[in-house]
């Protein structure tokens, strides 16, 4: 399975397509299909059945659409939408900016 370099909870930029300059954080990351699922983009209406046994109202729904990492950069804190590279400290490996050499962390939890 090929590892992303971007992760949950990244702040990423999107570059194409329809929400192209629109920023979000990321919810998922769907590594099978190098997709990523980011925060308010990509947003799809979904027609929602009424199921009054789990209390739902019928309607329509909003929700994001996943969309490939190719299509996203991840966004420094110094510089904005960058590519990423990365480094060694100690025998940890750790994602910098091409531009800043800034460490981004890790948020995954
Ligand atoms: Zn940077």
């Amino acid at each position: 399975m090929p590892s992303l370099n971007i992760q949950r909870n990244d702040r990423v930029q999107v570059i194409a397509g329809s929400d192209r300059g629109k920023q979000g954080r990321v919810l998922r990351v769907i590594p099978e299909s190098s997709k990523v699922l980011v925060e308010h983009v990509r947003i799809v209406k979904k027609n929602v059945r009424p199921n009054p046994q789990k209390n739902i109202k019928g309607g329509i729904a909003e929700q994001e659409a996943p969309i490939h990492v190719s299509n996203v950069m991840l966004v420094c804190p110094n510089c904005g939408p960058t590519r990423i590279g990365h480094k060694f400290e100690g025998d940890k490996k750790v994602r910098v900016c091409r531009k800043c050499d800034q460490t981004i962390e890790n948020k995954k939890k």
